[in-house]
């Protein structure tokens, strides 16, 4: 590990799924039509331009007599949507040698994600194997960028937020990491670029996971 990342203390690099260790294949907007065509047989669809769930949370805000019957509806056809979408992704190349690396330096690893447990295992049928700690949407109330979905990460691991880095492709990853305190790094290898990503001041900015892996001395 290069001497700068080794003072931070770091243990534990707890990672996104989707543009961060696999190939983004997921299309949001496609995924709001097909929820937004769920939501409609039951009541009509707030306009609000906000992902999936947080639209189903202000459905059920507005229809709570139908929370029981919408929620269940649209979570099946997300999913369904999750994985179609993976059948299309893989994981990028540096992700094994990455595992193989960090065993032998000793750094735990964990994954956080709002995707779903079939859609990440049908991209990665090994991963349980490589990742002691896996928080999917299904396990927390509240998923990131709220910050209890990446402290219940933590807690799995019995490390603490300034002994880790949050990793991923998103603004809102490198927002649920210092909101829960842990260092954090953006990769421009999903949906936002490298500036959209600096404009967030991450601990760490690079153009790919192994930029990344090598600026840490992870990789050598
Ligand atoms: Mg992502």
């Amino acid at each position: 590990m290069s001497p700068e990342f080794r003072s931070r203390g770091i243990v534990a690099l707890i990672f996104d799924f989707d543009g961060t260790l696999a190939v983004p294949t997921l299309d949001f907007a496609h995924m709001k039509r097909e929820a937004r065509k769920v939501i409609a047989r039951f009541c009509p669809v707030p306009e609000a331009a906000v992902p999936t769930m947080e639209l189903l949370d202000i459905v059920e805000a507005a229809h709570p007599d139908l929370a029981e019957a919408i929620r269940p509806a649209v979570l099946q056809r997300v999913r369904e949507v999750e994985v179609e979408a993976a059948a299309r992704s893989s994981l990028f190349p540096y992700v094994r040698p990455m595992l193989a690396a960090c065993r032998t330096f000793g750094l735990q690893t964990g994954i956080i994600t709002r995707n779903c447990p079939e859609a990440i295992t049908r991209v990665f049928p090994d991963i349980a194997e490589h990742f002691p700690c896996i928080v999917t949407r299904d396990d927390v109330p509240r998923v990131k960028p709220d910050p209890e979905h990446l402290l219940a990460a933590l807690e799995q691991l019995g490390v603490s937020p300034e002994e880790t880095l949050m990793i991923g492709d998103h603004p809102m990853d490198i927002v649920v990491g210092q909101r829960a305190g842990t260092f954090t790094a953006g990769l421009a290898t999903g949906e936002a670029s490298l500036e959209e990503l600096r404009s967030r001041t991450p601990d760490y900015c690079e153009a790919s996971g192994e930029a990344l892996m090598r600026r840490l001395g992870i990789f050598s």
